[in-house]
């Protein structure tokens, strides 16, 4: 039989088809009954400046809530989304959900929402974007759209256009997972970035591996020289950091810094950090 997966792609059930196909179209009707049942979450991981450790912003990651099988990973869903469409729903709601978080925080930090290639294929995706900022009432320099070079190749001249047109807007485009793809270099020279996210793969042998470092090290320098500002994913020991920080590495995420958590915790290490610095610049005051 047919079951309607979203209002343009259907999930055929074939008896033919294979154990896998068979668990994939059943979790992707899944999905979609659970955006609807709001058992997505958009979780939260800190960003933060390696000089002298503020929280600078939240990267906002997808998790599913599944009421028999727990939290599940964006690594188990995200590709299913992407495969049936549905990405662009799920796409639109987490991009709400975080700019909504956002406006809560004590500070204005920033927020990162990741951006699948099919989204960026969306001619009114720039709109979509748009829409909010305008209805949660996020300031536009405060959102950072995370996209890969998946979401470049495909489509490169309506992908350009898009990320003209929220660039404009005063929104910030992150290079995500940089060196995983096929051409960094020439995408880095054709699209205006604000940010380049060194792939955690780089950074995880950082301090065994001498390749690893030469790496990352000339990326660092790659970033420098266009201007461009460049964050290390992955960031789980101290050694790393110190590595980063002498090559003039500004921010990192990882979890040395924190793992993903719920908007309410992260909620409070901003009013934490907010209240910190206000203490620090009233005893400022009165020394003064
Ligand atoms: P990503 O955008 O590269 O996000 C970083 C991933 O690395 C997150 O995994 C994060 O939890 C994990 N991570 C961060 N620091 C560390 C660390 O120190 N050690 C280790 N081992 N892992 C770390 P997560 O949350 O499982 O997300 C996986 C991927 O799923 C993301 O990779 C992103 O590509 C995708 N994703 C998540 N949420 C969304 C979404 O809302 N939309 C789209 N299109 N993709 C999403
Ligand atoms: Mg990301
Ligand atoms: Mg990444
Ligand atoms: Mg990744």
């Amino acid at each position: 039989y047919r079951a309607k997966a979203s209002s343009e792609q259907v999930v055929i059930y074939d008896p033919a088809m294979d154990e896998v196909s068979r668990a994939r179209s059943l979790m992707a009707v899944e999905l979609r009954a659970a955006l609807e049942l709001g058992q997505l979450e958009v979780h939260f991981q800190a960003q933060s400046d390696i000089p002298t450790r503020d929280l600078v912003g939240f990267e906002a990651l997808a998790r599913w809530r599944h009421p028999e099988r727990g939290m599940i990973p964006p690594s188990d869903f995200i590709p299913i989304a992407e495969a049936t469409g549905l990405i662009r729903e799920l796409g639109v709601w987490v991009l709400n959900a975080a700019c909504r978080e956002a406006v809560s925080w004590a500070e204005p930090l920033r927020v990162a929402v990741n951006v699948a290639p099919q989204q960026l294929a969306q001619p009114d995706f720039a709109e979509t974007v748009l829409d909010a900022l305008l209805v949660t009432g996020l300031e536009p320099s405060r959102l950072e759209l995370e996209v890969t070079e998946a979401s470049l190749i495909s489509d490169k001249r309506r992908a350009e256009e898009v990320m003209a047109s929220v660039k404009a807007a005063g929104v910030r485009i992150a290079m995500d997972d940089y060196g995983t793809g096929y051409a960094s270099l020439s995408t880095l020279q054709t699209f205006p970035f604000d940010k380049i996210k060194i792939d955690q793969s780089f950074i995880k042998p950082l301090g065994r591996d001498r390749q690893a470092a030469a790496i990352v090290r000339s990326t660092l320098i790659l970033g420098e020289a266009l201007g461009i500002p460049v964050l290390a994913e992955g960031v789980e020991t101290e050694t790393q950091l110190a590595f980063l920080d002498r090559a003039r590495c500004r921010e990192a995420q990882g979890y040395l810094f924190g793992k993903p958590c719920g908007a309410a915790e992260t909620a409070e290490r901003v009013r934490e950090q907010w209240a910190r610095k206000r203490a620090e610049f009233a005893r400022g005051m009165s020394d003064a």
